[in-house]
């Protein structure tokens, strides 16, 4: 576990909340406790498209699933400094073939999303912007409370200040359970929350499909389309507070 360096100032403490989304069990689930107001935060502005994005052309016109992405309450997740830090954790031990694979699997998803976006491997956890864990999440509560359900991937984000600007980060944790095919498609489907797309697809073919799928897809047209628009709307991220 990374040491979390949080300085909030007073009026950000309040948003420094975890959120939560997660595709086990098939359904959105953002645990949030907006508060009423945001007079302190910087007024939400676009930052420039990254030229990753700007040089994106979907030559298919297959549309996007941007209506689904939820804007929080500073406006949407986007990175403004680049590339983005990521760290995964590595096994302990040396020998254990299903830890490396699961390296493996995260660092091509890694691959993956950074055609699109600059995306650049850290080792320490500390300076990173996303930590990806090899960890399975806690058990989750089912809506009566009744029933502890087990899940596969849990993605948070945190918001915190650094030299009067308010920034975000994101752990993810992925369940040491999941093996081959399924690692990638979870550390893809996650690394795409944390990118910016906080919502899910409702098209199978797409990468951020609300649920597991047997054959899963590869960071479609229309995953890089939504990422697109995400990255054209306001924010108070990245902006001096
Ligand atoms: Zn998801």
């Amino acid at each position: 576990m990374g040491k979390m360096t949080l300085n909030p100032t007073p009026n950000i403490r309040k948003f420094l909340t975890a959120f939560v989304l997660t595709i086990s069990t098939g359904l959105l689930i953002i645990l949030a406790h907006f508060p009423s107001s945001a007079t302190s935060l910087p007024p939400p502005k676009p930052h420039p498209l990254p030229s990753t994005l700007v040089q994106w052309n979907d030559q298919t016109n297959s549309g996007d699933y941007f209506s689904q992405v939820a804007k929080t309450e500073i406006g949407y997740l986007v990175w403004s400094q680049f590339p983005v830090q990521v760290y995964i954790e590595r096994p302990i031990t040396v020998s254990n073939q299903q830890a490396e694979d699961w390296v493996k699997s995260v660092l091509q998803s890694v691959q993956e999303w950074s055609v699109y976006l600059p995306l650049t491997v850290v080792e320490k956890p500390e300076i990173a912007d996303i930590k990806i864990e090899r960890k399975a999440p806690p058990l989750q509560l089912s809506p009566d409370k009744k029933i502890l359900r087990a899940r596969s991937a849990l993605t948070t984000y945190q918001f915190y200040t650094k030299n009067n600007v308010l920034l975000h980060r994101f752990t993810i944790l992925l369940s040491p359970s999941q093996t081959g095919n399924y690692v990638v498609a979870a550390a893809r489907h996650e690394l795409g929350h944390a990118l910016g797309i906080w919502g899910h697809s409702p098209s199978q073919t797409d990468a951020l499909y609300f649920s597991q799928v047997r054959n899963p897809p590869t960071i479609s047209d229309r995953d890089v389309n939504t990422l697109k628009r995400v990255y054209q709307q306001p924010t108070s991220l990245g902006w001096n507070l």
